[in-house]
């Protein structure tokens, strides 16, 4: 492999069933404009997949997210996703265009897609990373947690493409600038013969609108083992609508079957990063810090004053969350009612 040939770093889009780009695409396009400056400006380029409907408003974002070039593959049967088309495409993609470093989101697709594309390029790949730069020789220094999220490891791939899948909420969004001049490339889609193992029947959403919502929410309710039942999170629901938030969930608690998977903050659920997170008989493990550790603000509500989520907490409150959060539900629906008058 002649290294040297790979250059620049290209980002794999993904969208929304509202035809938008998803926060983790923005954001990645966001990474990959501070690797180009650390590697003298090297080329930011998109790969946009699309059954054949408007892709003009997914063009525009990716222009105002700060790429140069959009490498955009659009067929009907590219419609509903589908591992092996899209897979053919980016490898033929990346075997063409030989990009140095490929970025996917840590999302559904991008998980599953991901291994796979490294596997066909004979490549590496680091999963889950929180986040990237480059070291001293130029090479991507891809970084996560390792070992049940005790430490962090920076991982270095010596063959090329160099890739990465990134959490979506752990990389800043960038700004949007409307000045971009955005190169469309659109590709030859070669898709005979690929061999389809599976079929798309159904697509369900049943799950969505809650996964949604603990990512996007502004204010975020956490309960952790200490809730001790799920008819016990009626309080935290309370107090999370009260201030129109989200509840989420220890993985305790989701072990516990109190509360869904997609409830779940942490390294193996959902990174938030909200304008205040309200951490409720959660102890603070390093692994349900990983994901909301970035919060603006933290509030501890804890019986044990030695808990480590006082550590990274702004305020903390030592006591019984059962006496605590509805004292505080009904405080703040006074002030509301005070405000109001
Ligand atoms: C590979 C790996 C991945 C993991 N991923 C995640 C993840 O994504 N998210 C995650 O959360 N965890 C994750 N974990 C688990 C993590 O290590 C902890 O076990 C888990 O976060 C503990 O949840 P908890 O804080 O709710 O429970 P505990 O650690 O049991 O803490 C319960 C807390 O409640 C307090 N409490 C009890 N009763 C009350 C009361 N009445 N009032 C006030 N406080 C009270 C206690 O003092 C205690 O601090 C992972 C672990 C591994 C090994």
């Amino acid at each position: 492999m002649d290294i040297n040939s790979y250059k620049g770093i290209c980002v794999v889009a993904e969208a929304t069933s509202a035809n938008k780009l998803t926060g983790v695409t923005w954001e990645l396009i966001g990474a990959a404009k501070q690797l180009s400056e650390q590697l003298n400006g090297e080329e930011i380029s998109v790969i946009l997949i699309s059954g054949n409907n408007d892709v003009n408003p997914l063009l525009k974002e990716i222009s105002e997210a700060g790429a140069q070039k959009c490498y955009l593959a659009q067929d009907d049967k590219l419609a509903a996703y589908s591992t092996e088309y899209y897979a053919k495409i980016i490898c033929d993609i990346v075997n063409a265009k030989k990009p140095s470093i490929m970025l996917f989101g840590a999302s559904t697709t991008g998980r599953d897609l991901a291994p796979r594309i490294s596997s066909e390029l004979n490549t590496g790949l680091t999963a889950d990373c929180t986040e990237l730069g480059i070291n001293e020789k130029g090479l991507l220094a891809a970084t996560r947690p390792t070992f049940g999220g005790n430490l962090m490891a920076t991982i270095l791939c010596k063959s090329r493409p160099q890739m990465a899948t990134v959490r979506p909420k752990v990389l800043a969004r960038p700004e949007a600038h409307s000045s971009n001049n955005l190169e469309i490339e659109k590709i030859n889609v070669k898709l005979d013969g690929v061999p389809l193992r599976t079929k798309i029947l159904e697509l369900a959403k049943s799950l969505s609108t809650a996964c949604v919502t603990i990512e996007a929410a502004e204010i975020n309710v956490s309960g952790g083992r200490g809730m001790k039942t799920a008819e016990n999170f009626k309080i935290l629901e309370d107090l999370a609508q009260a201030l129109g938030g989200a509840v989420g969930a220890s993985r305790a608690a989701v072990d516990a079957g109190w509360r869904g998977h997609c409830d779940q903050v942490g390294q193996t659920g959902k990174t938030v990063t909200p304008k205040l997170y309200i951490a409720c008989g959660i102890s603070g493990a390093i692994q349900h810090l990983a994901g909301m550790n970035a919060s603006e603000t933290i509030v501890a509500i804890n019986k044990d004053p030695d808990a480590a989520i006082f550590d990274i907490a702004t305020y903390g409150l030592v006591g019984d969350l059962f006496e605590v959060v509805p004292a505080l539900t009904e405080a703040i629906k006074k002030e509301q009612l005070t405000a109001a008058i």
